[in-house]
């Protein structure tokens, strides 16, 4: 039996294919349409097997050689573009749209989709940190339900279950400190991409182990706990707990801390916003406490890891700062994937960046994706 119909923008990525590994364990989720980038191959695998009747190639030109690939296949439309993926992020029937595409482009689609009434699991960060004081006001309007995919924020959502926002006391979100926790900055500037490349604990994408390394990324989850739970930046504390396997905890009004624990496997947050919150079977490890023995916890070091401090001052201020601060991010990550700046020059990049802004308080989306171009221009201007 049926039990819904989602779409899924950025199928072919990490948390992509682990939604599609959720969808084949349970079998009664039909996929009605999907989008990739560049991946046809992966794309037309997916395509084969959970047969969508809708796909986004977001590259024009591959989209065309998608269609040759799947010229044997009945009934299926193939759209490029971001007119293709605001299609598959709205197509009728749909119930649920998951969001997995990565960086700013995500934003659209998913306004969109909220607009046309679906609800999310949500999974592209940029959405709640540049632009949390427009999805969230349009989430209550629309009436849409909003999960989140990261592991950290379902955590909290876990820990929050039948308790109301009102009730936190304050957010405890788990950081693992990344592959160079423990080092100073001095150690920092000789780091090889290679070195990023490798997290102690999670698989992810490219992009997400880099922010990882950096910790950017806890930096970006602050801002949008904020933003998802409602609460003051000054309540999200970050914890450094190495080995992961802590997810987040939640301390409460009256002083009691409840906690998420369990392997890392992101299948589960994936399973936990699919099934809004319903507790299902989910093969895999699981934890054994008698193994485990202890759990360790450490204070970030934030004078080392600028990033995460710089997130939190931004995450304050608000406005199209975080936007900022997120487009340089993206943008300075990319360097060091193309192996053009070192590995501090991303903190150099972001703080640049964010020093030289004229903040807008409460940026239309038009705004927010022009003070993205003007984060771009400007380093763009500055590398030459
Ligand atoms: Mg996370």
């Amino acid at each position: 039996m049926i039990n819904k119909k989602i779409s899924i923008l950025g199928s072919t990525g990490s948390i992509g294919t682990q939604t599609l590994d959720v969808v084949r364990f349970h079998g009664d989720i039909e996929v009605l349409a999907i989008s990739g980038n560049k991946n046809i191959k992966v794309l037309e695998q997916q395509t084969r097997e959970f047969k969508p009747g809708l796909i986004c190639v977001y590259d024009d030109e591959l989209a065309e050689t998608f269609k040759e690939k799947i010229k044997d296949l009945k009934n299926i439309e193939v759209v490029s573009g971001m007119d293709g993926l605001i299609k598959v992020a709205t197509l009728q029937n749909v119930d649920m749209v998951v969001t997995a595409v990565v960086g700013m482009i995500g934003i659209k689609p998913t306004i969109e989709a909220i607009k046309a009434g679906k609800d999310i699991a949500l999974a592209n960060k940029e959405t709640l940190v540049t632009a949390g004081h427009l999805i969230m006001p349009l989430i209550k309007k629309m009436g849409v339900k909003l999960f989140p995919v990261d592991s950290e924020h379902s955590a909290i959502l876990q820990a929050i279950h039948g308790y109301k926002n009102d009730d936190i006391y304050k957010i405890l979100l788990t950081a693992s400190g990344g592959p160079f926790r423990g080092r100073k900055k001095e150690d920092l500037a000789n780091i090889k991409l290679e070195d990023a490349l490798k997290h102690p604990n999670w698989s992810m994408g490219a992009k997400i182990t880099i922010d990882s390394s950096t910790m950017v990324n806890k930096g970006l989850e602050v801002i949008e706990a904020k933003w998802l739970y409602d609460v003051d930046i000054d309540q999200i504390q970050v914890v450094v707990q190495p080995t992961s396997i802590i997810h987040s905890m939640v301390e409460f009004k009256d002083g009691a801390v409840i906690a998420q624990l369990g392997t890392p496997d992101m299948r589960l947050p994936i399973q936990y916003a699919l099934y809004e919150t319903e507790r299902l079977n989910l093969p895999g490890e699981r934890l054994d406490f008698h193994k485990l023995k202890n759990i360790e916890f450490e204070e970030p070091d934030m004078e080392t890891f600028e990033g995460l401090k710089l997130a939190i001052l931004v995450g304050k201020i608000g406005g199209s700062l975080t936007t900022v601060f997120n487009a340089a991010n993206e943008k300075a990550v990319a360097l060091f994937l193309d192996r053009k700046i070192g590995y501090l020059d991303i903190f150099a990049i972001i703080k640049e960046c964010v020093e030289n802004h004229e903040n807008i308080e409460n940026p239309s989306l038009e705004e927010i994706l022009a003070t993205e171009k003007w984060t771009y221009d400007f380093i763009e201007d500055s590398l030459k």
